[in-house]
């Protein structure tokens, strides 16, 4: 595993949880690729695979369940898969993707590398381990789209590297794994989505971070910032990261007002700045599809509407605040970013006894969280009441951006690429006053 604050000399491995315990996954197949192409550790016995095409793997009490060759293994704890070729893959079916968002769903992936099959409290945990570089060629693309110019690519894949070692986050340490397969760490999707174009941005950045007073930048990054970046501090800790700022998503020269100002940031909302390089009049919509990775639901990124009705909000709030909500008489949006997103969320209701009341939910995740109960796409909304009485019937959210905010904004690096700016330029826009450098060979 990787280790927080060391800068490798040499490419690192990583290990990639690909089923996690929390997906409460009992039943799993591997297919190889080649009936020759691995060895196989199975608890501490170990034997070549060649008799073997594909194995279906069930959790049961006391461990896991499979055949090979009509001999049934039982109680098994782990199953480890190492590669006796470097073209041999695995394909894992089923795989969640999109694990805790709205467009969760069931794909298969092939997965290159060692591969081991295992429990952890009662349910499967799958793990690829893997070079730096060769997970870096798949989540490139796993992120965005193939048809991508490469300046983009290679931006996305500087990005990706940088923040994998700058390992920050460290969300998933205790399952023995530097990162998840999905939106939580960074999408993986195994060789399913591996281009040419993708294998040469990794193989032309090869080793190349961005790096702050010498230290990895913490390189975070989401689809579209709606038109002005936000800063770190105001999305997780308190403490600054000079090289995430409020600064606008547009050539320089370009001003765009303080957006942690209510009637600016309605104006904002409310209009489509042109100059933004991720503006639907920069990157056209439709043509958008082209290049976004094929897992997210259609929809427009840089200004949309949500409408929800109270009750289903309602429930939403009991749900994830726990609160005892009859109905929500208001939202409010009382404090923001400078990116217009959301920083205080007031929120008033009556409870089942008819009595009003009141809570706050601070920070955008929080916000989004609560908005809707498949997670808002963004909190950088201006909130619409709709309905006469007291009691507002639905709620329509005018929203700009998708994600976060901060760092690098994916459309608009995409947009950066299709007028011509190059990777450097792209890394330097959005993470200023970073250096961007190789760290090994
Ligand atoms: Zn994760
Ligand atoms: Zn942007």
């Amino acid at each position: 595993m990787l280790k927080p604050g060391l800068i490798p000399r040499q490419e690192p491995s990583i290990r990639v949880g690909i089923v996690l315990p929390n997906d409460e996954q009992k039943k799993i197949t591997a297919f190889l690729s080649n009936m020759c192409d691995y060895e196989m550790a199975v608890d501490t016995l170990t034997f070549s695979t060649c008799e073997v095409a594909s194995i279906p793997f069930t959790v049961e009490e006391k461990g896991m369940l499979f055949q090979i060759d009509g001999k049934q293994y039982e109680r098994v704890h782990k199953v480890v898969f190492r590669p006796t070729r470097e073209s041999a893959h695995i394909t894992l079916d089923p795989v969640i993707s999109g694990r805790e968002f709205h467009w969760r769903k069931h794909i298969s992936v092939r997965l290159p590398g060692i591969v081991e099959i295992g429990i952890y409290e009662n349910f499967l945990l799958v793990i690829n381990e893997l070079p730096l570089e060769q997970y870096l060629m798949c989540v490139a693309t796993s992120e965005m789209g193939a048809a991508c110019p490469p300046a983009l690519i290679e931006a996305q894949t500087v990005v990706a590297r940088s923040w994998m070692l700058a390992n920050v986050e460290q969300k998933h340490t205790a399952l023995g794994i530097d990162v998840c397969n999905d939106d939580c760490c960074q999408r993986y999707q195994g060789l399913n989505n591996l281009t040419d174009v993708s294998i040469k941005g990794a193989k032309s950045t090869r080793g190349k971070v961005i790096l702050y007073e010498g230290r990895i930048c913490d390189a975070r990054y989401s689809k579209s910032c709606g038109g002005k970046m936000e800063t770190f501090e105001n999305l997780w800790e308190d403490t600054p990261l000079p090289y995430m700022q409020n600064l606008p998503d547009m050539p320089e020269g370009n001003g765009v007002p303080d957006l942690s100002v209510e009637k600016n940031a309605q104006k904002w909302i409310m209009s489509t700045p042109k100059e933004a390089f991720c503006s639907s009049h920069t990157v056209p919509e439709d043509k958008l599809k082209q290049y976004i990775g094929a897992c997210d639901e259609e929809g427009e990124y840089f200004r949309w509407t949500v409408e929800i009705s109270n009750e289903t909000l309602s429930a939403n709030l009991r749900e994830k605040l726990g609160l005892d909500v009859k109905a929500i008489l208001d939202l409010q949006t009382r404090k923001r970013g400078g990116s217009a997103r959301l920083l205080e969320l007031g929120i008033v209701y009556l409870d089942f006894e008819d009595k009003k009341k009141e809570t706050v939910v601070y920070k955008d995740y929080n916000a989004r969280l609560v908005l809707h109960p498949k997670f808002l796409f963004s909190s950088a909304v201006i909130i619409e009441r709709i309905g006469s009485g007291k009691i507002p019937r639905r709620f329509v959210y005018h929203g700009a951006g998708w994600g976060h905010g901060a760092g690098m904004c994916q459309i608009g690096a995409l947009g950066m690429s299709l007028k011509g700016y190059t990777t450097e330029e792209i890394l330097a826009h959005y993470y200023p006053g970073s250096e961007y450098k190789q760290i090994y060979k």
